[in-house]
């Protein structure tokens, strides 16, 4: 673990955007809603990087062309909250259950190995991972314990 300060604003900014270029984005051509608030805070980058990757990842995968994507970053109640909402079909109620399991995959040439890291990585970084269905989207969303960072 490589705790530091972090801008959460610019590293959840810069991820996206670097989806933003890629080839599988433009075959999809999502529409991006982000909703981004101010916050620094000590943890480690590159857990949050990772994590924001297989998450945008999955969402990417699940959607259709042309669907949606939501990406939030805000505070709730001395946590921090970083997530992410695809407007793809979801998870059925009776795998609910496996999908952070690692090699759990529904996709032909899935790993099963993106949700097992996030759950993993979310831990380490003292936080937990959710998962929920709202307005026609699902949504994974990521809390982490909000440390004081110096300005
Ligand atoms: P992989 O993407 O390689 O299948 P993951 O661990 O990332 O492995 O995801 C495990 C499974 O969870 C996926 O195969 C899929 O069934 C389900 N899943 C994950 N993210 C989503 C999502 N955004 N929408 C619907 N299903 C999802
Ligand atoms: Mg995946």
């Amino acid at each position: 673990l490589k705790p530091q300060e972090v801008d959460l604003t610019s590293l959840v900014r810069e991820t996206v955007r670097s989806f933003t270029c890629s080839e599988v984005w433009e075959e999809k051509t999502p529409q991006l809603e982000e909703s981004l608030e101010e916050i620094r805070t000590i943890t480690d980058p590159e857990k949050v990087k990772q994590i924001l990757f297989n998450l945008l990842t999955n969402a990417l995968e699940a959607i259709s062309p042309g669907g949606r994507i939501i990406v939030a970053l805000r505070r709730a109640s001395g946590h921090i909250i970083i997530s992410v909402g695809d407007s793809g079909p979801g998870i059925d109620s009776q795998r609910a259950g496996e999908i952070f399991e690692p090699f759990f995959t529904t996709k032909a040439k899935g790993s099963g190995l993106g949700l097992a890291i996030v759950k993993r990585l979310a831990g380490v970084l003292g936080g937990q991972i959710t998962v929920y269905r709202k307005e026609e989207c699902t949504f994974f969303e990521l809390s982490l314990p909000e440390m004081e960072a110096k300005e």
